[in-house]
């Protein structure tokens, strides 16, 4: 999850809750891609821009995690809102991934609250998703770091090629020394008021893993797909991190920070990606999981979080009135 530190959200009168048609909110779209689906108050073209390029950075991602990374059995299903309408509901949330159950497909949920932060949300939130879809006990430190990582990820619109790893680029508000330590990073308990940090430094040892310990890596995320867990992994594919420290401090200087590259054929997404605007009953059933998502980041003890759920639970009795099956996968 990305979170801003809070002194940066003001509450805004011009941030408003994402509303459906027949509640005087803007018409909404829902744009399809072979592997997600895309529902929207952006409107068409916004559904349809949103829809290619999650598709894209979404096959690149899955290219980029391992060789066996497979595309989901189920289609991703992505809301994605207006400037501030996901900080309305609650207010450092830029984008969160959550499941309502272990049989639901993940719901991913994109709302930054600033113009700017939209590509870099998105393609972390999304890389959480492909992490979630293939592997399993996944440490925090490993999730975060493949997330902030691939979220640097870039395209070359002309040849079609998708890199990563320049970190440098995306971390202006980090100092160079500013790293956490290496075992409090590797720790899963990270620091409240520190997550960005450590966030951060997640993605340098994910990079100083892909870059110095290849193989290593590579046989961690496959320990991962099974269901064995993290520490039996750890002990298979890291028989020795005593270089480690020494290695993390220095892969903020590393030069050629591009730790990979895959190579996506951009014809072939743009050809299969339809859009269509969507009904007031599936509006509601989106708005239904949104709040449902975004009640499953908060703490139990949140008031919120059950006002969420209620809110939830009358989106879906409209949704049910106005005749709404669930949108089809
Ligand atoms: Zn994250």
């Amino acid at each position: 999850v990305v979170r801003r530190l809070a002194v940066l959200l003001l509450p805004c009168a011009c941030a408003s809750v994402a509303r459906a048609p027949d509640d005087g909110g803007p018409a909404w779209s829902r744009g399809d891609a072979a592997h997600l689906y895309v529902e929207t108050d952006l409107g068409a073209s916004g559904a349809r821009a949103l829809a290619r390029d999650l598709e894209l950075w979404r096959l690149a991602m899955t290219a980029a995690l391992f060789d066996r990374a497979r595309p989901p059995s189920d289609r991703l299903d992505v809301i994605a809102l207006r400037i501030g309408e996901l900080g309305a509901l609650s207010p450092s949330l830029d984008g969160a991934c959550g499941r309502l159950s272990a049989q639901e497909a993940p719901t991913l949920v994109l709302g930054p609250n600033r113009p700017d932060d939209r590509a870099e949300i998105m393609r972390h939130e999304l890389a959480h998703a492909v992490v979630d879809e293939n592997l399993n006990g996944v440490p925090r430190w490993l999730n975060e770091g493949l997330a902030s990582l691939l979220g640097t990820a870039e395209l070359d619109e002309s040849t079609g090629v998708v890199s990563w790893g320049r970190l440098e680029i995306h971390g202006a508000h980090i100092y160079h020394y500013d790293l956490a330590p290496l075992d409090d990073v590797l720790d899963d308990v990270w620091p409240a008021y520190d997550m960005a940090r450590y966030e951060f430094s997640s993605a340098y040892v994910v990079r100083m893993l892909a870059a110095e310990h290849p193989h290593e890596l590579q046989c961690l995320l496959e320990h991962l797909v099974g269901t064995d867990g993290y520490a039996p992994a750890v002990e298979a594919c890291f028989p020795d991190r005593r270089a480690w420290a020494d290695e993390y401090a220095r892969e903020q200087f590393r030069k050629d920070a591009t730790v990979g590259h895959v190579q996506l054929d951009l014809r072939s997404i743009d050809d299969t990606v339809t859009v269509r605007s969507m009904s007031d009953a599936e509006v509601h059933a989106a708005l239904a999981r949104l709040d449902d998502v975004v009640a499953s980041t908060l703490p139990m003890n949140d008031e919120r979080r059950s006002e969420l759920k209620d809110a939830a639970d009358k989106q879906r009795a409209r949704a049910a009135a106005l005749g709404a099956s669930t949108p089809s996968r």
